[in-house]
């Protein structure tokens, strides 16, 4: 919402400039620290202060009396929308998708946020890891630090739009004569020009570079996770506030382990007489440490055990997910004589037999009931 910077003065809106002096220096002596260093005073201070400076530069006046708040849109709050100035201009908008009746918009801007990739391995995902990427970006200018002017020069008032940034037309339509609204072509809609453009960055107030980056990547991160390092986006048109880059991890594939979320899955394969016989094996985890699996005799094809916190680390918390290790049982496709000897011998032993498997009254299911209703 704009600010109502005469009422926090106490004036009228036909002011003059020496009237607007007179109230600012009136109200200062009340609210200057040195002479009230209360809170309440701190903050009426910043406020007259602000509507000074708004109510004497021209410019800002004169978006202040069409409805705007010149404040809010060259203070470039990060990330934050244009203030609107209200008023017709927003009207005519919306009906003609103007550019905007809102006063000149900022030279300086916030940069964009910028977006890398990054892959790691299941390794460096599990102990954390810091890659160096390289991105191509916009920094400040260093020849003019981001003020666009060879010699430091302020820029001045564009001359085209008298520093509203925008062009006013009148235009016939079925209406009647419409006021229209586009913004300036010489100043890209700033309301400013720089009369001494940098040579090194042509007024933009930054250049492009490539940078090497040092990204801290936590352990327990997964793949889609990105990354934000403040700050390390580009910087802004103007040398504006640079924006933020994100890191986006892609963890890769393992040889042995598949991961979902923190627990790690992995598969043993255990051949027939080790499933039926019982046995153990050593698997080594991401921890690097030993783990001794138990095949607990009779193991069953897609059996499995579960090794607690022998997972992935919890991102930023503590705690470790589970390793659950899958048995395939292998049954051998070709036997020599004397294995098939003694398989028989077990098979003898046994009285094995294959069998039709039988649903008890429990499970025959809906449709086993079905039948049996029918049956009746
Ligand atoms: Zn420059
Ligand atoms: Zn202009």
């Amino acid at each position: 919402m704009a600010r109502d910077y005469y009422g926090i003065l106490g004036l009228d809106k036909d002011a003059t400039d020496n009237e607007i002096k007179k109230a600012y220096r009136k109200l200062a002596r009340k609210y200057h620290p040195d002479v009230n260093d209360t809170e309440e005073a701190a903050e009426m201070f910043r406020e007259i202060s602000i509507a000074q400076e708004v109510l004497t530069d021209p410019q800002k006046r004169r978006i202040v009396d069409m409805g705007g708040d010149p404040m809010e849109q060259g203070g470039g709050m990060p990330g934050g929308a244009g203030g609107f100035g209200g008023g017709f201009g927003d009207i005519f908008d919306a009906f003609f998708g103007g550019g905007g009746s809102r006063g000149p918009r900022s030279r300086v801007q916030p940069g964009s946020d910028a977006l890398l990739r990054t892959s790691i391995t299941l390794e460096e995902a599990y102990r954390g890891a810091q890659h160096t990427v390289t991105v191509d970006t916009a920094v400040l200018c260093d020849t003019c630090q981001g003020s666009g002017s060879e010699t430091g020069a302020k820029p001045v008032t564009c001359g085209t739009c008298n520093g509203m940034g925008e062009i006013q037309e009148v235009q016939r339509s079925f209406l009647g004569n419409v006021m229209t609204t586009r913004a300036c072509h010489q100043c890209q809609g700033t309301g400013e020009i720089i009369t001494d453009p940098c040579t090194t960055c042509h007024g933009d107030g930054r250049k492009k570079a490539r940078r090497d980056l040092t990204v801290n990547i936590p352990a327990g991160i997964d793949t889609g996770m990105r990354i934000r390092m403040a700050g390390q986006g580009e910087v802004g048109p103007g040398g504006g506030p640079a924006g933020d880059l994100y890191v986006e991890v892609t963890v890769t594939g393992h040889h042995i382990f598949t991961r979902d979320h923190d627990d790690l899955h992995v598969t043993v394969r255990v051949p027939m007489v080790e499933a039926a016989l019982g046995s153990s094996i050593d698997i080594t985890g991401l921890d690097e440490k030993t783990h001794t699996v138990t095949i607990p005799a009779g193991a069953q094809p897609g059996g499995t055990a579960h090794l607690e916190a022998a997972g992935m680390p919890r991102l930023r918390r503590e705690g470790h997910g589970d390793m659950i290790v899958h048995f395939q049982v292998d049954v051998p496709t070709e036997l020599d004589g004397q294995s098939r000897k003694l398989l028989e011998k077990v098979r003898h032993h046994r009285g094995d037999q294959a069998s039709v498997e039988t649903h008890d009254e429990e499970h025959r299911g809906f449709f086993g009931r079905f039948k049996n209703r029918k049956r009746r």
